[in-house]
Parts: structure tokens; sequence; C-alpha cells
């Protein structure tokens, strides 16, 4: 079982989250080009290491977070909410 701990709920098992995919800043759609976009939407790191995720916690407080993922060893370093006007994958 994998932990994540919500910031607002503490730790919780994994099962209780939705993925969102990895953290990235979102373009201005009024003023980017066709290739940013594409990437925005479509390209992934998926790195074997760290990352920065977006995980929503469905079945608690209903809250988008950013979890520091190691994905290998799926430890968790940090979480904290997202960063005001954006930075998270889903908002
Ligand atoms: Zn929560």
């Amino acid at each position: 079982m994998m932990l994540l701990p919500c910031p607002w709920c503490g730790p919780r098992n994994a099962a209780e989250f939705r993925y969102a995919g990895e953290t990235k800043a979102r373009p201005d759609p009024d003023t980017t080009d066709p290739h940013r976009w594409r990437d925005y939407l479509y390209a992934r790191r998926n790195p074997a290491g760290w990352t920065r995720e977006t995980w929503l916690h469905r079945a608690g407080c209903g809250r988008y977070l950013v979890a520091e993922r190691h994905t290998v060893t799926n430890e968790v370093r940090a979480t904290h909410p997202p960063a005001a006007g954006g930075g998270g994958a889903a908002s």
C-alpha cells in the first residue's frame, strides 16, 4: 500500500486519490504557438526518478495537490497545495 500525505487530511491510502498527471505550467492559449500547446497537452517526461505530479483526493477533501514522487520506488518526499495561478495539470 502506498501512503500519500494530503496537505489537508494527512497520510491516506493512495487508492483514495486519482492521478492527474505530471505537473507543468499551462501556456496561455491566446499567445502560445501550436507546437508548445501540443507539448503541453500530450508530451510527458515520464522520468525514472523524481517527478512532480498532480493528484486529486477524490475520496477525501476533493482538493488537488502536488506530490513529489519517485517513480521507481514510489517514495513521496513532499506534498503541497498547487501553486496559485497554475502549475497544476488539472484545474
Ligand atoms: Zn485531502
